[in-house]
């Protein structure tokens, strides 16, 4: 374009809401920052990103990984956030506690969080499904005493909750001790997933303490849920950034996930991931 030209201004009047993924590359596709930008696409959102860890990995695990900077992943918060502006945001694997604790004051200094119009949700990503490392252990600590401060909603699964507070879920009166324990953390929401329970439905619990919603669903029978949790959450702050309070963005999530792992294909010889695709097929 050359200088004084107009620009094309077609699409200009409609820019889909925004919102910014803080997270690990899953060179295989299916989890991780890749996981959330299909689903950010598939739930009609401009997803931007702040990588903190490349992992070298497919349906097999992950081989290994190296963290980013911590000065690099807040630059790019920074970037996209004082330019483009972010509607919602959400964290997944943050790799170390020197990340977790340069994000959180980033959030804070942006104004990205609970208490502020910038909801924030935290998918306390710790291990893949293999059973792979995604956090060192000593950064429990520093998602437990400075990221959960900061969330609208923290979403982990049955092993995160018991990492984060040590309580083994087993029955209904485990269950509501724990999301007691993960509330006094700081959280404005918790949602404790069971999805790594057994049986035939698959049982989520959002509490804020005063309300308690319970999102019960079929539990589909396949082992391809590569990518599982992080499109529930980036599916959840899809809906945040379109405008939905928790408990609508959370259910939205919850139909949105159910479909992807009914869809979930196999590929490579070990774990396939759930797929968002249904939502692009119109003939559906
Ligand atoms: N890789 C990355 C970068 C992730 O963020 C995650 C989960 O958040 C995983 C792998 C693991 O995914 P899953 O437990 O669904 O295999």
């Amino acid at each position: 374009m050359t200088a004084g030209s107009s620009a094309n201004a077609v699409g200009a009047t409609h820019a889909p809401p925004t919102a910014l993924t803080i997270a690990g590359s899953d060179s295989g596709g299916g989890a991780g920052i890749q996981a959330d930008l299909r689903t950010f696409f598939a739930c009609g959102v401009h997803g931007m990103t702040a990588v903190t860890a490349v992992t070298v990995q497919n349906s097999l695990g992950v081989e290994d990984f190296a963290e980013i900077p911590a000065n690099v992943v807040t630059a790019q918060i920074r970037a996209v956030t004082g330019d483009m502006g972010a509607r919602a945001a959400k964290t997944g694997m943050l790799a170390t506690a020197e990340i977790i604790t340069a994000v959180a004051k980033t959030l804070g200094d942006v104004g990205i969080g609970r208490d502020t119009a910038v909801p924030f949700v935290v998918d306390p990503v710790a291990a893949s499904m293999h059973g792979d490392p995604l956090l060192r252990e000593e950064a429990l600590e520093a998602i437990r005493t400075e990221l959960l401060p900061r969330a609208t909603l923290v979403t982990p699964n049955l092993d995160e909750v018991r990492l984060l507070t040590g309580i083994e879920v087993t029955d209904a009166a485990s269950r509501g001790a724990a999301t007691d324990a993960l509330l006094a953390l700081g959280p404005q929401w918790v949602l404790v997933k069971g999805g790594h329970d057994t049986g035939p439905r698959c049982v989520d619990l959002l509490s804020d303490g005063t309300t308690h919603v319970e999102l019960d669903g079929p539990r589909h029978d396949t082992p391809h849920t590569h990518g599982g949790g992080d499109t529930l959450a980036s599916a959840v702050t899809a809906s945040l950034a379109k405008g939905a309070d928790v408990p609508t963005a959370v259910r939205e999530g919850k139909r949105f996930i159910e479909r992807c792992v009914a869809d979930a294909y196999p590929m490579g010889g070990g774990i396939g991931p759930v797929s968002p695709f249904w939502r692009l097929d119109t003939e559906a």
